[in-house]
């Protein structure tokens, strides 16, 4: 059996499944049919089991988990918790429904004290849950723990799931849900986990099934042949070769210079990047430094931050991006509307616009690291739409002394007057992630609508193609900083649509760096062709596979 879905990067992993199981209903509100003592004995013992358990999860895991699992462990054995469910138990209810209302009474509670111990309300859910399962004799909710390496399959993961997987454990993820800029799949390109989403068909894997994840191609194997088996586990070799590769500068096959950047939100993943081989920066989030920050960022503090940043890259290029507040990313000081539809609102340059202060503070902190350091600082605005915006903060930029300025290309408007916005700033950066959420009108934070968010679209293609174009014609450079540029065939795609740099998470520099070493200009430009001419998204990619398939056997 083959299940598709959307495929994160180009990793291959074989393994077995090892189910999340999704959270428990609320039990149902009616009377015991088993008894008082019998309800009473069914919950001190499901408590017990939970805490025991908590206390053997910590003792292995050590550090800080350890001191979060025992608290959790104590409140399984909490004797006012204990209390309240024998009470209601007394008064009829089953044991589900009583350690369910004792903990959400339990959970009121921490978050009526709010600070810290508000904080704990989701530690109490998860110890709810994990008494309801063992009341019920089912799989604890959760990442699954087998006791060896395992393939995760998930509805979907919430993001604290996702962000403790441990890549030790987990060989690959597949999700019934989620697109390809869903939370779930840029923290698993983050993390270089071999991944597909929004696999809906893979929610009727079993436990302990063997299967083929091929995120190269968005697809499972259920049950894979020895002939499967032995062709993935050469390409895993394959990869493992390709990652200890000395790095190379990004080029296609015939010598063209493709620079390979690094996507960052914050100067941690500095030395992961250098060592992946970035050749800098296409994108530096500002926005998520301050995300918890409920006033402006001081220009001194700024200033510190840029100025480890641009000191990694002596001689390279790093692209800043001014905040970008609102909407999927919403920063107490720059959002004052309550607004009902955010995506549309006072967003990127219209809220730094709106607040100028805020902007010429991040700018001259950014002239000042600049003048501190000897990397080429590129600064350009997000959400820009059109040449009056672009024409406002390209002035206000050099005027602050920033030497190149920018803007991101994230709505169909700006794709359309590429060629008059790009004879105003000095470069471009496509933000497909965007891109494709306004050109297809599909909400990017919603998993209803992830199907359409696909920038293998050709709608979305053809507004990267204007781009590309006009950057040609006025000599501009057009980078691509959205996640599309880390798929390593659309990589090539974008190439041939005029892209003259990618900008990624660093774990899938090494996939798109060996992509667009297969493929000559020439090459590029038909498949981009084809993939412009097809019907829709999954078309696209179809024909785009079908022509490199092509090119490989004429070689
Ligand atoms: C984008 O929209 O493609 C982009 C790179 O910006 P962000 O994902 O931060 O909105
Ligand atoms: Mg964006």
């Amino acid at each position: 059996m083959l299940i598709r879905g959307t495929g994160i990067g180009g990793g291959v992993a074989v393994g077995t499944v090892a189910r999340m199981a999704d959270p428990l209903p609320e039990p149902e509100d009616r009377r015991s049919t088993l008894g008082v003592d019998a309800e009473i004995d069914r919950a001190n013992q499901a408590l017990a089991r939970v805490a025991a358990d908590l206390e053997e999860r910590g003792d292995a895991a050590g550090g800080p988990a350890k001191q979060i699992l025992e608290a959790q462990a104590l409140m399984a054995k909490d004797p006012t918790l204990v209390g309240q469910v024998v009470e209601r138990i007394g008064e009829g209810a089953t044991a589900e429904r009583a350690v369910f209302e004792g903990l959400a009474g339990y959970r009121e509670l921490l978050v009526g004290l709010g600070g810290y111990l508000a904080e704990r309300a989701a530690d109490v859910d998860d110890v709810s849950q994990r008494v309801r399962a063992s009341l019920a004799g089912v799989p604890t909710p959760g990442v699954p723990d087998p006791g060896h390496p395992f393939v995760l399959v998930a509805r979907d993961l919430s993001p604290a799931d996702a962000a403790t997987l441990d890549p030790e454990q987990v060989l690959a993820l597949v999700a019934g849900e989620g697109g390809p800029t869903s939370h779930t799949a840029i923290i698993a390109r983050e993390k270089g986990l071999v991944a597909v989403v929004g696999a809906p068909e893979a929610l009727t894997l079993q436990d302990g099934a063997d299967v083929i994840v091929d995120a190269a191609h968005g697809t499972v194997t259920l049950e894979p042949t020895a002939d499967e088996l032995a062709a993935a586990t050469a390409r895993i070799a394959e990869r493992a070769a390709l990652a200890e590769a000395p790095v190379q500068p990004g080029a296609l096959a015939d010598g063209t210079p493709v620079p390979l950047l690094a996507n960052l939100g914050s100067t941690d993943g500095l030395d992961d990047a250098l060592r992946r081989g970035a050749e800098g920066v296409g994108l530096f989030r500002t926005e998520f430094l301050f995300l918890e920050a409920d006033e402006a960022p001081s220009v001194q503090a700024q200033q510190e931050q840029y100025t480890r940043l641009l000191a990694a890259f002596p001689g390279r290029n790093v692209v800043v991006r001014v905040l970008d507040a609102g909407a999927d990313k919403p920063l107490a000081f720059l959002d004052t509307q309550d607004e009902p539809n955010p995506a549309l609102g006072l967003r990127g340059i219209r809220s730094l616009r709106a607040s100028e202060q805020v902007l010429r503070d991040q700018l001259t902190a950014l002239a000042r690291a600049d003048a501190a350091t000897d990397a080429v600082l590129e600064v350009m605005a997000p959400m820009v739409a059109t040449v009056d915006e672009t024409r406002y903060f390209t002035a206000l930029a050099r005027e602050l002394g920033i030497r190149t300025a920018g803007v991101m290309v994230e709505t169909p408007a700006a794709a359309l007057t590429a060629d008059r916005i790009l004879s105003v700033a000095d470069f471009a950066s496509i933000g497909t992630n965007d891109l494709a959420q306004y050109t297809m009108a599909a909400d990017r934070l919603l998993g209803s609508v992830a199907h359409l968010q696909d920038p293998w679209h050709p709608a979305v293609l053809r507004l990267v193609g204007e781009v590309g174009a006009a950057g040609a014609a006025l000599g501009k450079p057009v980078g691509i900083c959205g996640e599309a540029a880390a798929d390593p065939l659309l990589a090539v795609v974008l190439v041939g649509l005029g892209a003259t740099s990618l900008s990624m998470s660093p774990s899938a520099l090494a996939d798109v760096r060996a992509s667009l070493a297969e493929f000559g200009r020439a090459d590029a430009e038909r498949l981009a062709r084809v993939a412009l001419a097809a019907e829709g998204a999954d078309e696209a990619r179809a024909a785009a596979e079908a022509e490199a398939a092509a090119i490989h056997t004429a070689e």
